[in-house]
């Protein structure tokens, strides 16, 4: 299992939901082990959760506030940190290719490398699927990256402050296409802000001149939950003003318009595509690694990838048929945190060379965020059925969630100086980024 050096090197790349998870856990549970070398891959040089994205876009969470930076952190929690992105893999050296490190003005900073391993655990997330659908790469924003989210921030100000200083007085639509969590998380967010502007001085700013709408190809928003939580969520929404079409499937986005193959035309200013995800298309060439319809690296239920028993996946990235129906693992959060879990596990068994542990997904529940108003979700528990939630217990939940995640990350007793040092400052600083 080791090298000449008589090390073991662990490469882990994505440093996301999943991946930072892992190589903190990694780290902290073979700190004593100086042959086992652990090492974090990500093309970015900092960490935000992602279920918090919707956040950052609407500005309601400051990411320069809440990002954790690779290298400071892999500083304290004992791994190495190599920025870069993965653009190749050779398993007969068992090395991946690393692309040259570009600025905004395409200077290479850095030149392409290689990175050697002796066990590869690929966690790179996923990005919007826009299934081929015409006007969607040229017209609708996304929220596939930090970048992408700060991006949209700084577009909706803008738009704000012409709304504000013009005279002609035209509404703006803004319509996001997908009524999964992240639609709905965003266009609820997005409800609270403008309810804020308004408060804070900009006039012209509020539900008359700002339409927000949410497009959803089934017949209800949030499909994949209990039909409760979708009647809880509608209604939520339609109290707000935000005009709700389901069963319309968008057959192309146009200047301005939506065009759904039901035959609306949706008047839309910006559009943000919110409608299923797909894995990144480098996963497609890595050297003859299986791969589904969508990208996602095909791995057995120990995680292990069908093709080569030393590179791993899991989180977004990966499919992991269940075992009764070949069921996909959701791509969520959860899953990702609880496969990071059975890694460490897996990892040490596997260094002992004894039988590996097998995933099984466990649905504990879903809660989805209507802003700081509200959120609506269902817990999975052990008697039948699960346990539906509604209000500021659900609220609490999902705020608790985010909290797990951190102190996995940074530890309990920081994540709670944090919480409170976050509680302080928003009583002196508005929680809303106006800049
Ligand atoms: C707005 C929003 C809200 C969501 N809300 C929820 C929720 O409430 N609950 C829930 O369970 N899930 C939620 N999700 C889904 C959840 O965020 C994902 O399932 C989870 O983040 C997946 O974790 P991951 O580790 O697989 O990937 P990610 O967290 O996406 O991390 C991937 C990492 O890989 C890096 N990377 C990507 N490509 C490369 C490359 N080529 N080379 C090097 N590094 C690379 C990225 O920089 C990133 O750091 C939400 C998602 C969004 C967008």
């Amino acid at each position: 299992m080791k090298n000449e050096h008589n090390i073991h090197r662990i490469v882990v790349v994505g440093g996301g939901a999943g991946g930072l998870e892992l190589v903190t856990k990694l780290a902290h549970k073979f700190r004593r082990k100086k042959q086992i070398q652990i090492t974090l891959v990500d093309m970015k040089l900092t960490h935000i959760w992602k279920p918090l994205w919707h956040e950052v876009a609407t500005g309601t969470l400051s990411s320069s506030d809440n990002e954790i930076n690779y290298l400071l952190h892999s500083h304290f929690h004992g791994y190495t940190f190599e920025l870069g992105t993965l653009i190749g893999l050779d398993r007969t050296t068992k090395q991946i290719h690393l692309g040259p490190i570009i600025n905004e003005s395409g200077y290479i900073l850095a030149p392409a490398r290689q990175l050697p391993y002796d066990t590869l655990i690929i966690a790179i997330g996923s990005i919007c699927n826009d299934f081929n659908i015409p006007g969607v790469a040229e017209y609708c924003l996304s929220l596939d990256s930090q970048q992408q989210a700060e991006q949209f921030h700084r577009r909706f100000l803008q738009r704000c402050m012409q709304m504000e200083y013009s005279e002609n007085q035209l509404p703006l639509n803004i319509v996001i296409v997908g009524g999964g969590a992240t639609g709905v998380e965003l266009v609820a967010e997005l409800n609270r802000v403008v309810t804020q502007i308004h408060t804070f001085g900009w006039q012209q700013i509020n539900g008359n001149t700002i339409k927000l709408s949410i497009i959803e190809s089934s017949d209800r928003l949030l499909q994949a939950l209990k039909p409760k939580i979708s009647t809880a969520i509608y209604d939520d929404l339609s109290q707000r003003g935000i005009t709700i079409y389901t069963n319309q499937r968008v057959q192309s986005i146009q200047h301005n318009a939506i065009i759904t193959a039901q035959g609306l035309s949706i008047p839309a200013d910006m559009v943000v595509w919110a409608a299923g995800i797909k894995a990144p298309t480098v996963l497609t060439k890595l050297d003859g690694l299986e791969v589904n319809a969508i990208n996602q690296l095909v791995v057995h239920q120990t995680l292990q990838t069908t093709v080569d028993k030393n590179i791993f996946a899991f989180g977004d990235c990966a499919y992991c048929p269940q075992d009764e129906n070949k069921k996909a693992v959701p791509p969520r959060a959860q899953a990702a945190h609880q496969q990071a879990s059975l890694l460490v596990k897996t990892m040490q068994a596997y260094l002992a060379g004894t039988e590996l542990p097998t995933y099984h997904y466990h649905d504990h529940g879903s809660l989805i965020s209507l802003s700081q108003q509200n959120a609506v979700g269902q817990l999975m528990s052990y008697i039948p059925g699960s346990l539906f939630l509604e209000g500021r217990i659900a609220q609490f939940l999902y705020w608790l969630l985010f909290k797990e995640h951190q102190a996995v990350l940074l530890g309990i007793w920081r994540t709670v100086f944090m919480t409170i040092s976050n509680f302080l400052t928003e009583k002196v600083k508005p929680r809303l980024k106006l800049h």
